[in-house]
């Protein structure tokens, strides 16, 4: 009986420490994850001052880098595309219900997004026929003839 009763005190006392264990492991994940949150956003922060570094540099005209025009080139396209898409949102919105005019029909789904890249194949055909594309001056690749910028070589087209 004895044995009973002391095997017992032993499993309260170990049910114990294991619980307090459990709660210092929990503080201890908790501190260690917001560390980690922390320095995070301190690497966000530092990439969007290194965008916008790039970004700047690219609108003076001072960024050498080929490969970085061509993101900022993407982005200033995606900013002047959303600025577009901002003002047809005006439009719907100022729309008034008329009822013996037809509602107008226009395409609003999204020109399909192409990530910037420098490689020939993944160039969209070209030539005469091909809708809505013209060449670049600057490096012969195609673009859509509404871009500000070029995608492949970040150069201004307009
Ligand atoms: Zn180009």
């Amino acid at each position: 009986m004895a044995d009973f009763v002391e095997s017992a005190k032993n499993f309260v006392n170990s049910a114990v420490s294991r619980t307090s264990w459990e709660a210092q492991k929990q503080l201890r994940v908790r501190g260690k994850q917001g560390e980690i949150d922390k320095l995070m956003d301190q690497r966000h922060q530092l990439l969007d001052e290194l965008a916008q570094i790039a970004m700047t540099q690219y609108q003076q005209g001072t960024l050498s880098d080929p490969q970085l025009s061509r993101v900022c080139a993407g982005i200033m396209e995606l900013d002047h595309d959303v600025k577009n898409r901002e003002v047809q949102l005006q439009d719907i919105k100022k729309e008034a219900f008329t009822p013996e005019q037809p509602v107008p029909v226009t395409d609003y789904s999204p020109p399909p997004f192409t990530p910037p890249s420098s490689s020939a194949a993944s160039k969209p055909p070209a030539g005469p026929g091909y809708q809505g594309q013209i060449i670049c001056p600057t490096c012969g690749n195609s673009v859509r003839a509404n871009s500000l910028y070029c995608r492949s070589c970040g150069a201004r087209l307009r």
